[in-house]
Order: C-alpha cells, then structure tokens, then sequence
C-alpha cells in the first residue's frame, strides 16, 4: 500500500493528494486507480463512451473520477483514451 502512494504520488499534483487520501479513507484503502484500456481497475467497470469522451477531452490536470468507484482514475498511455 505505501509502494501504490509513492507511485500517486510521482503522477499527481500535490493538491490531489489530499482528496486521495480521503477517498483512501473510504475505498478501502484504494483512492485512486489506474485507467486500462477503458476499463477502471478500482472496480474493473469498463467506461461508458460518453465517460471516455469527457476524459479524453480534459485537461491532463483535470481530476478525472471512475463513476461507479468515484476514485480517481489515473491516466497512462494504456487507457484506450
Ligand atoms: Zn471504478
């Protein structure tokens, strides 16, 4: 668990640490969750299109969340995006 927060940690801005931590709190340990291939691997729900659009369409900076999880869903080249 603490290897997954150095590894958010490296990936986003200082501010998203905190509602990660929170989310943290309330996921079971797992605020955030990587983007593969269109699928959210917090809850392994593959994105509606209209999901995939929004987060194609924000800002690298932009808090992106899985809207079944609510976590955050981090973005790599792998997403399918
Ligand atoms: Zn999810």
């Amino acid at each position: 668990m603490t290897k997954e927060r150095e590894v958010i940690a490296g990936s986003v801005p200082a501010e998203l640490l905190k509602l990660y931590d929170k989310l943290r709190g309330q996921q079971g340990g797992i605020g955030a969750a990587r983007l593969y291939q269109r699928t959210c691997q917090g809850c392994r729900q593959e994105l509606a299109i209209t999901d995939i659009n929004e987060i194609r369409s924000a800002a690298p900076t932009t808090v992106v969340r899985c809207e079944n999880c609510r976590r955050i869903l981090v973005r790599t080249s792998e997403s399918g995006l």
